[in-house]
């Protein structure tokens, strides 16, 4: 039998009636090359291509040459970006099917940047090299800090030029996620398709990623309130590492729960909430402080699609769509004090541990401190920094947080144990991400990348190198800028 590396294709979304997708065939490339292929996630898949030709190898993730039963399809959707409604779709990606993996789970494998589909608008279908990097780079980096995302099997090169503001070397990356269904997919079928179809689409979501909402009474709501639940954690686990996905738009956020489509995405470094820097949000809509926010809004369109499956009666239906999103705040707000509090070393949460943390939260603001290594120093008193000691406010806040340690259960020793577990030491700075980038993408030099997918594959564990990794030269985010990347 033919080497067909393991792949285990069961194409459901395909099985969707029409409307729902295009069937597309990737754009054959004029020179693979293979540069990234992801081992541990393949394992995971049950994907084997040791016994493949790298030639070969390097013209299925560019599309030359199809896995066994891929059958590739651009997805349709719309969406709000930066609050305004518009048609969307696969414009430069294609989902090549859904592989299940030994373990049972069913994973979309997508290819982006692999040409022109019927939802392309004027874009050239293409993806630089660069940005397709970034996005291997930045979901490989989240997935070992523990956070739901996407995340990326390779990254060829196609041999073609790709003409931005300047030529770019193209490439392709494969993406896998539990599913591509978006927010945007729910508001492209309730706009343009039947209500019949509608129903459909409720009943497959639901099918793959909430089954066991399948028995509930009100299905459609049921559904709500997961999406919701699953997307306050989401954010939540954001905001515990600093993370500013940058373009969350409703197309970007994912059913599932996953971190998706963070093309021009960053990390904060300096504490500021209102921290931005994808060149194309001037008005900081998705600044730092502004996500959960955001993903409240972008849940209320979700609801908007769902109502006529939520209640007849519109005005029934309306009240209890209202009910989750309203409820969303104090929720958040409540897992945002248990969480900060877990990062503070605090067993329990109360009015004491609040105080604190917003104390904390308002020095870090206001002396501009670095908000991953200001856990690292706070559970380190024996290794603080001059700059830490030489601040009043700060030993005095620290005085009073050791006092709180100390009266918990297991004091100190235990609470840096619980500490070294939900704070990173390690997190994908800005200006190593760009210059490991810049050399990667633009001189063909992967040393600086490599080393940082590295390090980046153990955050939570001390490495002796870890200090270059927590050092943010001066000035430099003050003038960063992030771009969609495409
Ligand atoms: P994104 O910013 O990645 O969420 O993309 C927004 C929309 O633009 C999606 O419909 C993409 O498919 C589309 N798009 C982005 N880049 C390109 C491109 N180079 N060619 C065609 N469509 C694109
Ligand atoms: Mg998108």
């Amino acid at each position: 039998m033919k080497n067909n590396q393991g792949w285990k294709f069961d194409n459901s979304y395909k099985k969707l009636s029409q409307g729902f997708f295009s069937i597309v065939d990737p754009i054959p490339v004029e020179k693979p090359e293979l540069i990234f292929l992801n081992s541990r996630l393949a394992d995971e898949l049950g994907l084997d291509f040791s016994k493949t030709d790298h030639a070969d190898v390097a013209a299925i993730f560019t599309g030359n040459q199809l896995p066994y039963a891929a059958e590739p399809i651009s997805q349709a959707y719309a969406g709000h970006q930066f609050g305004h409604f518009t048609m969307l779709g696969d414009g430069r990606a294609i989902v090549l099917g859904e592989h299940i993996s030994p373990d049972g789970k069913r994973y979309d494998i997508q290819f982006k940047g692999s040409g022109r589909t019927p939802y392309s608008r004027s874009g050239d279908g293409r993806a630089t090299l660069y940005s397709m990097l970034r996005e291997y780079l930045i979901s490989e980096s989240l997935h070992h800090l523990g956070i739901p995302t996407s995340e990326s099997l390779a990254v060829a090169e196609t041999g073609q030029p790709v003409y931005r503001e300047t030529v770019h070397p193209g490439a392709i990356l494969t993406r896998v996620a539990s599913s591509h269904i978006r927010i945007g997919t729910f508001e492209y079928v309730y706009r343009f398709l039947s209500r019949k179809k509608q129903q459909e689409f409720l009943n497959y979501t639901i099918n793959r990623h909430y089954p066991d909402l399948e028995e509930t009474e009100n299905r459609a709501l049921g559904l709500l309130k997961r999406v919701a639940e699953k997307q306050l954690n989401l954010v939540l686990e954001w905001m515990r590492i600093g993370f500013i996905h940058g373009v969350l738009n409703t197309d970007n956020m994912s059913i599932s729960g996953e971190s998706i489509d963070f093309g021009p995405c960053s990390f904060m470094n300096a504490f500021d909430p209102s921290t931005a820097f994808s060149s194309v949000d001037i008005n900081k809509r998705y600044a730092f402080s502004n996500q959960p926010g955001i993903v409240q809004w972008n849940l209320a369109i979700f609801a908007g699609t769902l109502l006529p499956f939520i209640d007849d009666d519109e005005e029934k239906a309306r009240k209890a769509a209202e009910e989750v999103i309203r409820e969303f705040e104090p929720r958040f707000n409540d897992e945002w004090y248990r969480m900060m509090g877990k990062k503070l070393g605090f067993s329990t949460s109360g009015k004491q541990e609040k105080d604190l943390t917003d104390q904390i939260i308002s020095w870090m603001e206001k002396s501009k401190a670095d908000y991953t290594n200001t856990f690292l120093v706070i559970a380190n008193p024996d290794e603080t920094p001059g700059h830490f000691k030489a601040d009043q406010e700060f030993r005095n806040w620290h005085n009073q947080w050791r006092a709180v340690i100390e009266k918990q259960h297991g004091g100190l020793s235990e609470a840096r144990r619980r500490m070294a577990q939900i704070n990173p030491l390690l997190i994908p700075r800005n200006h190593l991400v760009e210059e490991a980038l810049t050399e990667a993408s633009g001189d063909g030099d992967y040393a600086k990348f490599d080393t940082l997918l590295e390090k980046l594959k153990n955050p939570y564990r001390e490495q002796w190198e870890a200090k270059e990794l927590q050092f943010v030269p001066p000035g430099f985010d003050e003038q960063y800028k992030t771009f969609c990347g495409t």
